[in-house]
């Protein structure tokens, strides 16, 4: 497969897209032409486990550049972890895909990448060396994802005491090939050191990289739970409802239909960000900055994946997606209603789900499925007014015990500089 960019350069190889992570004409890699699967082969995959379904998906993608047997070992190795559908009642269930390492969906495309990345640079002589700022969220999926992988070290640049102790634990335990900085400042702060360092002459030799949200490789990966959920369910197609905030899940949707599974249509479910709602509404597109929100991996003025959307469904777009948006008071709501309804524990980005999933429901009688895209345990420090029942994960568990390792700088960019050189 070759890839080209929405804005209409290229197309360039898969290594290249994946390497390079944007085109140079700032728009996003897409696919040449999203593959078509036959009626017959949708049918086999819809009968597969995880680790089938996700070679079969991603092969297209890929096939040409990496050798049938290393996919197959690299989505064995990156699907290790379960995925559950829950039904709460008919026509309404959660596919929770928060039971990776990180305990977040983001785990699927960030575990995926970093192998489809350790195997393009296998044969390179010095490692490559990954450089991501995080606000909390994608730096436990991104540092997990790398950790362990051969020819790639990786840099988490995180804003001291701005993240929640969990999410500190997660990125600074791991050791071995990835390293935790904390930074005296903001997470502006951090992307600015670490955009610097991406234009620093002086760093050429640490071939600095970086695992951006928008790297096609981590999109591809997550349209195989979409294949997975309506494996299985039986009967209509469903009805996804997806938790949305760069909206690179939904856009993992549409390529799934795109490749011809049966889906019905998506919910785009929105918190105060509503953007993507707006863009629906008029079909006038106008960014604004992002607002703080209690399901704040969402918090989102300017979506980037939305060039992918346009560019693959044109004018047909709300043909495909609606949208709607809830507010933190609505969010509190949702989650407290479904402990009551069906004693089940959700984060506040699923409440956001479930609460468009409730209100689409009254209309239409179709098998509505809410992504489900972290475990509660995540956020539930900041929500004690929700009264959750839920068990803390060992896997929580064992990474808040464990030893944190991480070293200190100011956020004067020599500083930061020195780090990296040292
Ligand atoms: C990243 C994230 C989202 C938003 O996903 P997009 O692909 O950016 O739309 C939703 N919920 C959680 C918990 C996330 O970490």
């Amino acid at each position: 497969m070759r890839y080209v960019s929405t804005k209409g350069s290229g197309p360039v190889d898969a290594r290249t897209a994946v390497l390079q992570g944007l085109p140079s004409d700032n728009g996003l890699f897409v696919p040449e032409a999203i593959p078509k699967l036959p009626d017959g082969q949708i049918k086999e995959i819809l009968q597969s486990n995880l680790s089938d379904i996700a070679y079969q998906v991603t092969h297209p993608y890929l096939s040409g550049e990496i050798s049938d047997t290393e996919l197959r070992k690299i989505c064995a190795e990156a699907f290790n972890f379960p995925l559950e559908l829950v039904n709460l009642e008919e026509n309404l269930s959660v596919l929770e895909l928060f039971h990776g390492p990180t305990l977040a969906f983001k785990d699927f495309g960030a575990r995926f990448m970093a192998r489809v990345m350790g195997f393009f640079v296998r044969n390179e002589e010095e490692d490559l060396h990954i450089l991501v700022a995080t606000s909390g969220d994608t730096g436990g999926a991104v540092g997990n994802g790398f950790h362990g992988v051969e020819g790639i070290r990786v840099t988490i640049v995180f804003p001291e005491n701005k993240i929640s102790k969990r999410q500190q634990a997660q990125i600074t335990s791991l050791g071995g090939n990835v390293q935790a900085v904390a930074v005296q400042g903001t997470f502006d702060d951090c992307q600015k050191l670490v955009k610097e360092a991406f234009l620093d002459a002086q760093l050429k030799e640490l071939r600095l990289s970086s695992a951006n949200s928008i790297n096609i490789s981590r999109l591809i990966p997550q349209s195989i739970y979409y294949f997975a959920a309506n494996a299985m369910l039986s009967g209509e197609d469903p009805l996804y409802v997806v938790p949305s905030g760069n909206l690179g899940n939904i856009s993992a949707g549409v390529m799934a239909l795109k490749m011809g599974l049966p889906i019905h249509q998506f919910i785009a479910a929105l918190n105060a960000n509503d953007t993507f709602e707006r863009y629906l509404q008029s079909d006038h597109y106008e960014a604004r900055p992002s607002v703080p929100t209690l399901a704040n991996a969402m918090d989102v003025g300017n979506p980037s994946n939305i060039q992918r959307l346009m560019y693959w469904l044109s004018s047909d777009i709300s043909n495909y997606i609606s949208a709607t948006h809830y507010n933190d008071e609505e969010i509190l709501r949702g989650l407290k209603n479904s402990l009551q309804k069906y004693e089940y524990n959700m984060c506040p980005h699923t409440a956001i789900g479930y609460l468009a999933a409730m209100e689409s429901k009254v209309h239409l009688d179709k098998p509505h499925v809410i992504l489900s895209t972290a475990h509660p345990s995540k956020f539930s420090e900041e929500l004690p007014e929700i009264p959750y029942t839920f068990e803390l994960p060992q896997r929580l568990h064992e990474q808040i015990s464990k030893v944190q390792h991480y070293e200190r700088v100011g956020n004067h960019y020599q500083d930061f500089k020195d780090y990296l050189l040292s």
